[in-house]
């Protein structure tokens, strides 16, 4: 049922709205992008009995193992070794013949897995982030076409239509340093403007208050700990973040952090709705909040499983992400370790759609720790050893040099007088080495200069 928006018309956005829309429709025809067509399939398919929607994955997924075979060497030679040709899948339980993907595998094999003449847009995709967290990969204009359908998609379903104004409250410097012209006409034509979301200081916090409200938007999209610095800098300076809900903004989106309590923190402060999204550069749009904060997985394009991260055993909808992405035919990406730990769900939410829906549960695996002997650590099964601490809210390890790890703890104040004991025991148990673990108590672990929430900060480990 569509339901009225009286503010809509009262400032005069339904205008502005339409011409942007359109603008931003002839912008990805130009592009060679057929992002509308798909959103329009997106949104009917998401009410399909389930059974169809198993059809349309399966139908994709064959089309994606029978292009790869045949463009792509790197995984022509992954199914020659274990024996699957592209004519004997039947089902998608064929998925599970492949090898798990990592970035390593990635970043050394890149070249060769590739579809160079996929279609147009074929390009090199650079990431931002250290030397260590960087994993660049190839896109195309239709693999693009299909990750801004779906977002669409998600956005749409917390009241934000294509060409609304969106603000985004972003950090990742990369993408400030390239912003050039063309970046300028597009987010003109798709009516987006950027805010600096990194390093907020008092003052920014002020302009970035004033720039919102004289450009108005409807939606601001943004790392977590962006909003949560800008709540803390505004009650600070006596800032009122409500005002912009006065002026026509209807919801926040969050993205790359878990979101947990300063959901309600960041809602009260604006004084809308706060929705999570959930994706990655690598394999696209994973999972986005609808209006009752189920976050729903975008299951015509992708198939997820989770493992165990410790034995790689496949577990039941719990444990670690593993994505295969139907709609990148560019740059096959089949049965890829995301490092993210989340639980999977069924389909059943007020909204519905018959699509399934996944929980955060832990942060990013970006790095390791390396210690004396040699062995490597993963972040993620740092997070999954302390989990069973109560009262932890923060945890961040530090290396500077082998030999020696430092942990930085933040915990709740109704956190156990033992809970520091009991993480530097459970590390001590985990890392499973003789090096110095330095435990220091913080209130707050700042982000990364990428505005991300980092689990480790290495200078030795290089994946
Ligand atoms: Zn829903």
């Amino acid at each position: 049922m569509q339901q009225t928006d009286p503010g809509r018309h009262a400032k005069g956005g339904d205008m502005n709205t339409r011409m942007a829309g359109l603008m931003f429709r002839i912008h990805e025809r130009l592009l060679g992008r057929d992002t509308f067509k798909i959103l329009g399939q997106l949104t009917r398919s998401q009410f399909l009995p389930r059974e169809r929607i198993e059809k349309i994955r399966l139908s994709r997924f064959k089309s994606l193992v029978a292009s790869a075979y045949e463009y792509c060497p790197y995984w022509r030679q992954v199914m020659n070794k274990v024996g699957l040709h592209p004519q004997d899948v039947r089902s998608l339980d064929a998925l599970k013949a492949f090898p798990l993907l990592t970035k390593e595998d990635i970043r050394r094999d890149r070249e060769r897995m590739v579809w160079f003449d996929e279609g147009r847009g074929v390009h090199i995709a650079k990431t931002t982030g250290s030397t260590n967290a960087r994993l660049d990969f190839y896109t195309s204009a239709s693999r693009e076409s299909h990750i801004t359908a779906a977002r669409m998609r998600g956005h749409r379903w917390v009241g934000v239509e294509p060409g609304d104004k969106e603000m985004y409250f972003w950090a990742a410097p990369l993408e400030l340093a390239v912003q050039d012209r063309i970046r300028q006409l597009r987010d003109w034509l798709r009516n987006d403007a950027f805010t600096n979301g990194l390093m907020i200081t008092p003052r920014l916090a002020r302009e970035c208050v004033e720039k919102w409200a004289a450009w108005r938007p409807r939606c601001v999209f943004g790392y977590v700990s962006s909003f949560t610095t800008l709540v803390r800098l505004a009650t600070q300076e006596k800032l009122d973040l409500t005002r912009f809900a006065d002026l026509g903004l209807k919801a926040i989106i969050t993205t790359s952090e878990l979101l947990g309590e300063s959901r309600k923190t960041i809602s009260d402060a604006f004084g809308v709705p706060v929705f999570d999204s959930y994706g990655l550069r690598e394999g696209g749009l994973i999972g986005h909040d609808c209006s009752h904060f189920t976050m729903h997985t975008n299951d015509e394009q992708l198939l997820l499983e989770t493992v165990d991260p410790h034995t790689l055993d496949p577990t039941d909808g719990e444990g670690e992400l593993v994505v295969t992405m139907l709609a990148s035919r560019v740059m096959p990406v089949i049965r890829y370790r995301t490092g993210d730990l989340v639980t999977l769900g069924g389909a059943s939410c007020p909204c519905g759609v018959s699509l399934g829906s996944i929980k955060m549960s832990g942060g990013r695996i970006m790095e390791c720790i390396v210690t004396s002997e040699g062995n490597w650590i993963s972040a993620v099964s740092l997070i999954y050893t302390c989990r069973a601490v109560p009262g932890l809210r923060q945890l961040q390890a530090r290396q500077d040099r082998i030999g020696e790890v430092k942990l930085l703890v933040a915990l709740e104040e109704d956190a156990p007088p033992d809970a520091m004991e009991r993480v530097a025991s459970l590390m001590r148990q985990r890392l499973d080495s003789k090096d110095s673990i330095l435990l220091e108590r913080v209130s707050e672990i700042p982000p990364a200069p990428s505005g991300k929430q980092m689990m480790v900060v290495s200078k030795v480990s290089h994946l």
